[in-house]
């Protein structure tokens, strides 16, 4: 069985996962972590609960620079409670990596507040479609130095209509970026989601937790 140090985490991350007491990699972690460190886009579906936060999360935080204060990495997520709690859990993993920081937007939030916290960018920002999208129209939020953007539940975003706000998005990121896009679910959308926004992506599916 491989473990969290096999799969080549740098000690910050590996301390803090023995913090959370994460003991093993689960599945959709131990094959989606390898191929995101190489660089490669991925395209994972794992069900509910199995641990596809860090499965981003863990090779996310390990590729950002926490001495450039520029938003590095966009993972976007389809409601404000996402945000919240993808927040949150991005935080705990990054508890031991100095100067990283984490924000996250969405609707309902104060506009203000968040385009007056981009004074000073976070390197990682999560956020909800549509706000997201009413920073790009405001100019608010710069997306060029962005080289990882996360597609989380992918299919609950297309569910709930925001191809579009997708589209404006990724068109505000350079090409050449690491695209990766978790789902709980690979239908017909959300594959044709793949086909036009990921390139030479490798695919991930994985059932049950470890
Ligand atoms: P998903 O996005 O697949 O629905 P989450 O990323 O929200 O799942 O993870 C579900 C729960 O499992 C969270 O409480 C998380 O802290 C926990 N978890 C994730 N990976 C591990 C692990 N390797 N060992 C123990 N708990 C884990
Ligand atoms: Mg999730």
């Amino acid at each position: 069985m491989v473990t969290f140090e096999q799969l080549k985490l740098n000690a910050a991350l590996l301390k803090s996962l023995d913090a959370l007491n994460y003991t093993l990699p689960t599945p959709v972690q131990a094959q989606a972590i390898p191929l995101l460190l190489q660089g490669h886009d991925v395209a994972a579906q794992a069900e509910t609960g199995s641990g596809k936060t860090a499965a981003f999360g863990l090779p996310l935080l390990q590729s950002i620079n926490p001495g450039l204060q520029q938003v590095q990495a966009l993972v976007v997520v389809p409601t404000r409670e996402l945000a919240v709690q993808v927040r949150q859990e991005l935080k705990q993993y990054a508890r031991f990596i100095p100067n990283l920081k984490i924000t996250a937007f969405y609707g309902g939030h104060s506009f203000r507040l968040e385009e007056d916290s981009l004074a000073h960018p976070p390197q990682v920002l999560v956020g909800t479609p549509g706000r997201l999208t009413d920073h790009l129209s405001r100019r608010t939020l710069d997306l060029t130095n962005v080289a990882q953007v996360v597609l989380d539940e992918a299919d609950k975003l297309l569910e709930m209509g925001f191809e579009e706000e997708l589209d404006d998005l990724l068109r505000a990121i350079p090409r050449k970026r690491q695209t990766i896009l978790f789902s709980a679910t690979m239908e017909e959308d959300v594959k044709e989601l793949i086909a036009n926004s990921l390139q030479d992506p490798r695919f991930v599916q994985a059932s049950a937790t470890a």
